[in-house]
C-alpha cells in the first residue's frame, strides 16, 4: 500500500523537489508550507499519515514544535526532521522531542527515498506485527513492554514510547546483558538499508534514559559500554 507522507517545508523550490521525488517513488504526498498548516492537514487526515517530513526552520512555529505536537497525538507515526545547518542537526540530536530520524540539507533524491523507505518499513512492520505476535509482552526486572499497544510499564507507571524507542527496548529486552556496537543496533533496529549516521542511536538512547532511568545521568539499566556501544542490564 502506498505510504502517506506529510511534507512541511516553507521554501517552495525545496518543497517541490521533495514532493516530485516522493510522488515519482510512489508516495502519497500532502504538502504544507508552514507548521500551522501541517498540523491542520494532519488533523484533516484524521492522523492517518505514515511519515511526517518536517523542516526545522519555518516562519511561524518551527519544525520542532510541529514534531512535538504530532508526536503527542500519535506515537507510531514516523517523523523525519530536515535541517539546513550542522548547527541545527546538533540541536535535533540534543532535543528530546520524538523524531525518529533527521536528514541534513542538501540531500540527494536517492538519500531521501532510502531514508523514507527504511522508516516506512519499520512503521508498517510495527503496525502489522500485532496480528502475528505470539507473545503479548516482554518483561525485564520491573519493566514490562506491551507488544500489542507498545506501552512500557515501570512499577505500575505507564511510559509512552515513540516507535523507535519501542523497537530499541524490544531489542534490548530480548538480549539482556549483551553489549552491542552502535552499528549492530542500527542494523537491528533501523534496518540493513539504513544510510544515516550512527549518532541517531545515541540520540535515542539519551531519550530513552530519560524515560527508563531514575537518574538519566547515571544509568543503571541502559548502560554505555565504553569504546563499544550499549547494553541493557536486567535488574531483579
Ligand atoms: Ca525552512
Amino acid at each position: 500500500m502506498e505510504k502517506k507522507v506529510l511534507v512541511c517545508e516553507d521554501e517552495t523550490a525545496i518543497r517541490d523537489f521533495i514532493v516530485i521525488n516522493l510522488r515519482r517513488n510512489g508516495f502519497y504526498v500532502i504538502e504544507s508550507d508552514s507548521g500551522e498548516e501541517a498540523l491542520r492537514k494532519y488533523d484533516e487526515e484524521g492522523g492517518k499519515i505514515d511519515i511526517a517530513l518536517l523542516d526545522v526552520m519555518l516562519p511561524g512555529i518551527d519544525g520542532f514544535e510541529v514534531c512535538k505536537e504530532i508526536r503527542a497525538r500519535n506515537k507510531s507515526i514516523g517523523i523525519i526532521m530536515l535541517s539546513a545547518k550542522s548547527q541545527e542537526v546538533d540541536k535535533v540530536t540534543g532535543l528530546t522531542l520524538g523524531a525518529d530520524d533527521y536528514i541534513a540539507k542538501p540531500f540527494s533524491p536517492s538519500e531521501l527515498i532510502a531514508r523514507l523507505d527504511a522508516l516506512g518499513r519499520r512503521v508498517a512492520i510495527s503496525n502489522s506485527s500485532t496480528e502475528a505476535m505470539v507473545k503479548e509482552s516482554l518483561t525485564s526486572g520491573d519493566f514490562t513492554l506491551n507488544l500489542i499497544n507498545h506501552e512500557l510499564n515501570w512499577n505500575g507507571r505507564r511510559i509512552e514510547l515513540t516507535q523507535t524507542e519501542f523497537q530499541l527496548l524490544e531489542f534490548f529486552f530480548q538480549n539482556p546483558g549483551i553489549a552491542f556496537e552502535r552499528s549492530r543496533i542500527l542494523q537491528k533496529v533501523w534496518g540493513e538499508t539504513y544510510s544515516g549516521e550512527e549518532k541517531i542511536v545515541d540520540v535515542n538512547i539519551r531519550r530513552l534514559r530519560i524515560k527508563v532511568e531514575e537518574d538519566p545521568s547515571s544509568p543503571k539499566n541502559l548502560l554505555t559500554v565504553w569504546g563499544m556501544g550499549y547494553k541493557w542490564e536486567k535488574r531483579d
